[in-house]
Parts: C-alpha cells; sequence; structure tokens
C-alpha cells in the first residue's frame, strides 16, 4: 500500500495537462480513500509552499509541516473540528495536537502563530514525525507515483516540472477545489454549521493574527513614506502591511512580498494586482534586503530570487488577477 512508502522516485517525467487533471479528479473522488483530512490539508501546505521550492523544485518537510502543523492546530484546536470519518474517534496528529494543548494548558483561542517558537518548532516535528509515514506516500500513490518524488530520509521532495508548472497555471482553481473539498469532509463529520460557514473557516485558517513581526523587520529599512503613493505616513495606526501579491492567491507570507503602505493604498489596493512598475519597485527593495546578511538567512528569504517574483505576478495575472490598481501618486 502506497501510503506506508519511504521513498518514492517519479516515474514519468513529461505529463500533459489532460493527464495531470485525470489524477486530480481521482485526488478529490469519492475512489480516492480519504478517511481522515489528510490529503487535502497536504494538498492546501504544498500550494501555500510551491514559491519556497529552491531551484531544483526540492522542497523540504519542514516547510511543508509548518504549514500542515498550522492549518491543524487551527481546524482542531481553534475550530474545534474533528478530522476523521468516525464520531467517537481522532486522526492521530488531532491527538499530538490535543496532547500538546493539554501539556501546555494552551486556551483554543489561541492560533498557531500565537504559541511560543519553543512550542511551535515542537509542535511541527512531532506532526512531521507521524505524517512522514501516513501522508506523502498517500497522494503520490494517488497520482502513481507522478507528482514528486520524496525520501523520508533526506526529509525532501521534489516536484514533477510538469506538476509544478500546473501547479503555477491553475493554482487558483486548485485551492478552491482543496478548500471546498475539506469543507465537505468537515461538514460531515462536525455539526459546526453548513459547508459555506466551514469554507469561511478554511479560507482563512492560513492567516496569520498579525503581520506585526514583518513589520519590525521592515520598519528598519522605512524612509516613512507608502510604498505606493510615496505620502509621509505620520501616526502608526495609518502604517499598514501590505501582501504585493494578494494573500487571497499566495495564501502565505513571506518577506520579500510584503511592503509598508498607507491605511488608505492598503484599503483600496485590496485583492488587486499592483501596476507593473511597482514590481519593479519591489524587486529593487528586494534586492536591498538580500544585501543584509541576517535578513538573508531568513527562511523565507532563502530561495527568493526576482525571477521568482516576476513568475508570481505573471501567474497571478493568469490565475484571473487581471484587475490592475495605480495608485494615487503624490508626485503625479
Ligand atoms: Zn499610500
Amino acid at each position: 500500500m502506497s501510503y506506508k512508502l519511504q521513498v518514492g522516485e517519479i516515474k514519468t517525467t513529461y505529463m500533459s495537462d489532460k493527464d495531470i487533471w485525470g489524477h486530480f479528479n481521482y485526488i478529490f473522488s469519492a475512489k480516492s480513500k480519504n478517511s481522515t483530512t489528510y490529503k487535502f490539508v497536504l494538498m492546501k501546505s504544498l500550494i501555500e509552499n510551491l514559491y519556497n521550492a529552491n531551484g531544483k523544485l526540492e522542497l523540504h518537510y519542514d516547510t511543508i509541516f509548518y504549514s500542515f502543523a498550522k492549518i491543524y492546530w487551527n481546524l482542531v484546536i481553534h475550530h474545534g473540528l474533528n478530522q476523521i470519518n468516525m464520531v467517537y474517534k481522532k486522526a492521530e496528529v488531532q491527538t499530538v495536537l490535543i496532547g500538546f494543548q493539554e501539556k501546555y494548558q494552551i486556551p483554543s483561542s489561541l492560533v498557531f502563530d500565537r504559541l511560543s517558537e519553543e512550542i511551535q518548532v515542537s509542535i511541527v516535528k512531532k506532526v512531521k514525525q507521524k505524517c512522514k509515514i501516513n501522508v506523502m506516500g498517500a497522494i503520490y500513490g494517488d497520482t502513481q507515483g507522478t507528482i514528486y518524488d520524496f525520501d523520508n530520509k533526506s526529509e525532501i521532495i521534489r516536484f514533477n516540472p510538469s506538476f509544478y508548472s500546473f501547479f503555477q497555471r491553475y493554482q487558483r482553481v486548485l485551492k478552491y477545489l482543496s478548500n471546498y473539498h475539506l469543507a465537505v469532509f468537515l461538514e460531515k463529520f462536525n455539526n459546526a454549521g453548513d459547508t459555506q460557514t466551514l469554507l469561511t473557516k478554511v479560507e482563512n485558517v492560513s492567516k496569520r493574527s498579525s503581520l506585526d513581526s514583518f513589520y519590525q523587520i521592515l520598519s528598519s529599512f522605512f524612509d516613512g513614506t507608502c510604498f505606493y503613493c510615496e505620502r509621509e505616513i505620520r501616526k502608526k495606526e495609518q502604517l499598514h502591511v501590505d501582501h504585493f501579491i494578494p494573500w487571497s492567491f499566495v495564501q502565505s507570507d513571506q518577506l520579500w512580498n510584503l511592503v509598508i503602505s498607507c491605511a488608505t493604498c492598503n484599503l483600496l489596493k485590496s485583492d488587486k494586482l499592483a501596476d507593473k512598475n511597482y514590481l519593479e519597485m519591489l524587486i529593487d527593495r528586494n534586492g536591498v534586503l538580500v544585501s543584509n546578511n541576517a535578513i538573508n538567512n531568513r527562511v523565507d528569504m532563502k530561495y527568493y530570487t526576482f525571477d521568482k517574483l516576476n513568475q508570481l505576478y505573471s501567474y497571478s495575472y493568469e490565475n484571473g488577477y487581471t484587475d490592475i490598481w495605480v495608485p494615487k501618486r503624490k508626485f503625479g
């Protein structure tokens, strides 16, 4: 059975979009074995980390399972949702998280990013150990060994380039599919409202409670003006941290995609892409960030390249972010 596999090699390199759709249709169909929400959450974790892969399209388990643990914590502890298709049982990862909550007396109101770094690290480690055995082989098996290589010893996956390109081109629809199927599963095995209510929870489950930690870093490079309109920002409450590529698309927070803007620009830009001139400005700004050693060594900066940001911008447009926003500049 593939879910107990320890190593998996990619069996076919080139695949057409039609072949890949076939695999996704299978993953999301009743034919695929889904007694827990693991596969849907792994899919969400992969999508969140597409742009954290290195040049060889490799992703480390620590990165994948940071997202996985965060999503699971927020679903299980924060929202109190059962993750298995049996009423009186719990999914293994669920039990792990409840164990942490009890041991450290953590109130359910706390979302994952509010936990201390030390606790976060231990949770990710434990979740990774559990999932290595049960989860990595499952999606691999569903796609007949075509989606990625994985190795539980080196704890690395490497995307099949065809799949990776597919993920980039259909990122938005794949995210919808994963969220929708996750919400439907949760509705079936919880008494927590209808699909729509659960879908809203699922769509926001990865959202950070605050971007303050990013503000702390960005503020040391801050010249006192908004990234977009260049107006001076006088009051602290007018300072916003904005996702240049909208959060609704990337679903993750990386320093290279965050800028300080005024409240007005942040609200007006909302879910839109900014004009391409600002992409160039952000690439220049990121050039300054990476020249700082301490920043360049951050996990979220490690695999940043301007080429990646360029690609992300184009793929956002291709995925339907076609409403381009132009700020009202101070200097016209
Ligand atoms: Zn502004």
